[in-house]
């Protein structure tokens, strides 16, 4: 706890000295935050500047992209029994005794949720399983469509998406961490649009000539991992902006339209209905 708390003021103190010493860069992403928090929409400051608008698209933003009450089209949840599943995470990733449930959703879709032997208990394993069916059921149809399971597992925090085998895994302690800050139907959001976009177009030409045309990323995240993590870090300003215009900041709607205006249309037309 009190180790905890020493890490809290350190970091605090680097952020104070790496914000002094890149005061003359226009520190829009704090500006930026703040503005979020207090719904005041000043004008954008970034105007001109070539860094993203921020270090991570889901966490540290404060921006809740996809809301609790935003359509659902989850409908039920059945415990199918223990079978054996590969559950990367722990090692080895085949679990024998997998505690295997499916997720079925209102047009007849189903998604397994395959929950790793170290939850212990099915009551736990129901309990992670029943954290996730709600997230699930606010994707994008065509993205939801193209999941066939979610792993779980009980252990470190992680999440990561295998498009290949099209599925993504994360562990109790990152679904707890972003239930916590409200960003697990974004984690599960990100971890999506991986599966789904990422061999189709991560490096595809049409992708490739709209990241050079714009010359500039939305997050730090996706300009250290343009062929992976572009698409997703963007995915999310985008579908935020064409199933609800108005939720993000004027800010950072303009940014967005200012500064990555092709990603933007590449990206626009697959959430349009
Ligand atoms: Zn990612």
């Amino acid at each position: 706890m009190k180790l905890k708390s020493i890490a809290r003021v350190f970091s605090l103190l680097m952020l104070l000295v790496f914000t002094n010493c890149t005061s003359d860069e226009k520190p829009f992403i704090r500006e930026d935050l703040k503005d979020q928090e207090n719904d005041n929409d000043d004008e954008n400051t970034n105007e001109g500047d070539n860094t993203p608008l921020f270090e991570f698209s889901v966490s540290g933003t404060g921006i809740d992209y996809i809301k609790s009450t935003d359509p659902d089209t989850f409908l039920s949840m059945e415990y199918l029994g223990q079978f054996a599943k590969e559950i990367p995470g722990v090692e080895p990733t085949l679990d024998s005794n997998a505690y295997v449930f499916e997720a079925t959703f209102t047009d007849g879709k189903k998604i397994g949720i395959w929950c790793r032997s170290n939850f212990g208990t099915l009551q736990r394993a129901t309990e992670y399983a029943n954290k996730l069916t709600d997230k699930l059921g606010k994707l994008p149809v065509f993205m939801r469509d193209e999941l066939n399971h979610v792993a779980v597992f009980s252990g470190a925090s992680r999440a990561s998406a295998e498009p290949d085998g099209k599925f993504f895994f994360i562990s109790d302690k990152r679904i707890d961490e972003r239930i916590a800050g409200n960003q697990l139907e974004e984690t599960v959001f990100h971890e999506t649009t991986h599966v789904y976009f990422e061999k189709r177009y991560g490096t595809s030409t049409e992708w490739r000539n709209a990241q050079n045309t714009d010359g500039i990323f939305v997050t730090e995240y996706a300009e250290d991992n343009p062929n992976v993590e572009d698409i997703p870090e963007t995915a999310i300003f985008v579908y935020t902006m064409v199933k609800y215009p108005g939720r993000l900041s004027q800010n950072i709607e303009n940014w967005v339209k200012e500064n990555i205006p092709n990603r933007y249309e590449f990206l626009e037309t697959f959430f349009e209905d």
